[in-house]
C-alpha cells in the first residue's frame, strides 16, 4: 500500500470511517487491486456470470411520482398502460422463445392492481412457460401492496411463496437515507421499510437483490450508510444474493431539473470496489454492460464483481430515461472474454447452466 489509509487486518470488517476512505479517497488503481483480490479469494477462477432475462414493465402507471423516474404516468394519461395478465404471458413466452430463463417482473405503484392482480400475472406466465423462473415485485412495490390493501406484508409475501415465487428483486433502494428520500423519492417505502420487507422476506425463505441508484444528492456518506444497512441485515439473515449498482439518468426526469449530467463513469467502478470490500458477506457484486456503459462494465469485473447482469430481451424504465442498450448472449460473452475472464450463463439462483470458451490467452514466444 502507499497511502496512509488503515485498512483493517483480512479478519477484521471495514467500519465507517475506513469505508469512507476507500470511496473518497484511495487511488483508483489500489481500491481495483484491493477489491479484485477479494474477489479472487471468495471466487478463484476466472468465471464471469449473467443471466437472459426479460422486464416487460406490466404497468407505468404509479402513484408514487419518484423525482428521479422518467417511466412512470399518472393515471389517465394519453401513453398511461396496464398490461392484462395474458398480455404479460405472451410477451415473456417471445422473450423465453429468444433464450430467457428468468421474468424480472416489475411496474408503477398502481392504485387499482391488487393482489390478485399479482396472482393472475404469476399464473399466466407459469402456464405459458412454466421453465420461466418468475422473479416479481420489489420490496417498495410489495410496501405499497401492503398499505394499499390493508394487508400486513407478511402475508402479502406469504401469498407469493404460495404461488411459488422463491426470489425478490430489490428494486426501490435507491439510498437509504431518509434525508435522500425525502428528495428523490418522498412518496416511496422509506428506509426501514425497504429493508423490512426483505427482512421477513428473508424469513420467509426467498432470497432477494439489493440495489443502489447513485449519482444524484447522495453524499458519500449516504452510499456507505446504505451499504452499511445492507451488511447489518445480511448478518442477520443471508437473504441478500448480490449487490447491484447503477447510476441516475436524467432522461426526462423531475430530478433533471436539479441533477444536469449523469456522473462519471469512474464513480460506477469505485462503487463496485467499495461494494466488494464493505459487503463482505454479500456472495455476488454484479457489474453491467447495461447500467453505465461497456467499458464501465468490463472494469468492474477488475474491480470486485463476478457477475455481468442480465441481456435484457425487453426493458422500459432505463430507456424512458434516454438509456437505450441492447446486446445479445453473443454479444455478452465476447465482452466479458475481452475483459479476460470465462463467461457462464447462470439462473437467479446463481447456479451456473453453461460455460462458454475462455478467452483468448496470447502467448508470449517460446515453448517446444
Ligand atoms: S421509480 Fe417506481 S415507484 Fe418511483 S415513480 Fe417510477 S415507477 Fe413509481
Amino acid at each position: 500500500m502507499t497511502t496512509a489509509m488503515t485498512l483493517p487486518e483480512t479478519s477484521e470488517r471495514y467500519d465507517r470511517r475506513q469505508a469512507l476512505e476507500l470511496l473518497a479517497d484511495l487511488p483508483m488503481g489500489e481500491l481495483m487491486a484491493l477489491a479484485h483480490r477479494e474477489r479472487v479469494r471468495r471466487f478463484p477462477g476466472k468465471t464471469v456470470t449473467f443471466v437472459v432475462d426479460t422486464n416487460p414493465n406490466y404497468t407505468n402507471v404509479c402513484a408514487t411520482g419518484c423525482a428521479f423516474c422518467a417511466f412512470f404516468r399518472q393515471p389517465g394519461d394519453a401513453d398511461a398502460y396496464l398490461l392484462d395478465p395474458r398480455e404479460v404471458a405472451q410477451r415473456v413466452k417471445i422473450a423465453a422463445d429468444k433464450g430467457a430463463t428468468t421474468v424480472l417482473l416489475q411496474g408503477g405503484h398502481h392504485p387499482r392492481v391488487g393482489l390478485k392482480d399479482w396472482q393472475a400475472y404469476i399464473e399466466a406466465i407459469h402456464s405459458a412457460c412454466p421453465q420461466v423462473h418468475i422473479h416479481p415485485f420489489s420490496p417498495a412495490e410489495i410496501a405499497f401492496m401492503a398499505e394499499k390493501t390493508h394487508c400486513p406484508v407478511s402475508e402479502v409475501l406469504q401469498a407469493l411463496w404460495d404461488a411459488g415465487i422463491r426470489t425478490i428483486p430489490g428494486g426501490g433502494a435507491e439510498i437509504l437515507t431518509e434525508s435522500v428520500r425525502r428528495v428523490i423519492a418522498p412518496r416511496k417505502a422509506g428506509t426501514e421499510q425497504w429493508l423490512d420487507v426483505c427482512e421477513q422476506a428473508h424469513r420467509i425463505g426467498f432470497k432477494t437483490t439489493a440495489t443502489m441508484m447513485y449519482g444524484h444528492v447522495e453524499t458519500d456518506g449516504d452510499i456507505i450508510a446504505h451499504l452499511l444497512r445492507l451488511r447489518e441485515l445480511q448478518d442477520r439473515t443471508q437473504g441478500f444474493t448480490s449487490f447491484i449498482p447503477w447510476s441516475f439518468k436524467p432522461g426526462q426526469s423531475p430530478l433533471a431539473r436539479r441533477v444536469k449530467h449523469p456522473v462519471h463513469p469512474a464513480r460506477y467502478v469505485r462503487i463496485i470496489a467499495v461494494a466488494r470490500l464493505v459487503l463482505d458477506n454479500f456472495p455476488h457484486i454484479q457489474s453491467s454492460w447495461f447500467s453505465e456503459n461497456i467499458p464501465a462494465g468490463q472494469l468492474g469485473l477488475l474491480a470486485g464483481a463476478d457477475d455481468f447482469g442480465g441481456v435484457l430481451v425487453e426493458e422500459h424504465v432505463h430507456r424512458e430515461a434516454g438509456h437505450d442498450r441492447q446486446a445479445t448472449v453473443a454479444n455478452v460473452v465476447t465482452i466479458i472474454r475481452r475483459a479476460g475472464f470465462i463467461p457462464a450463463r447462470r439462473d437467479s439462483h446463481y447456479r451456473i447452466r453453461e460455460t462458454f470458451d475462455p478467452p483468448v490467452t496470447v502467448g508470449t514466444g517460446g515453448g517446444a
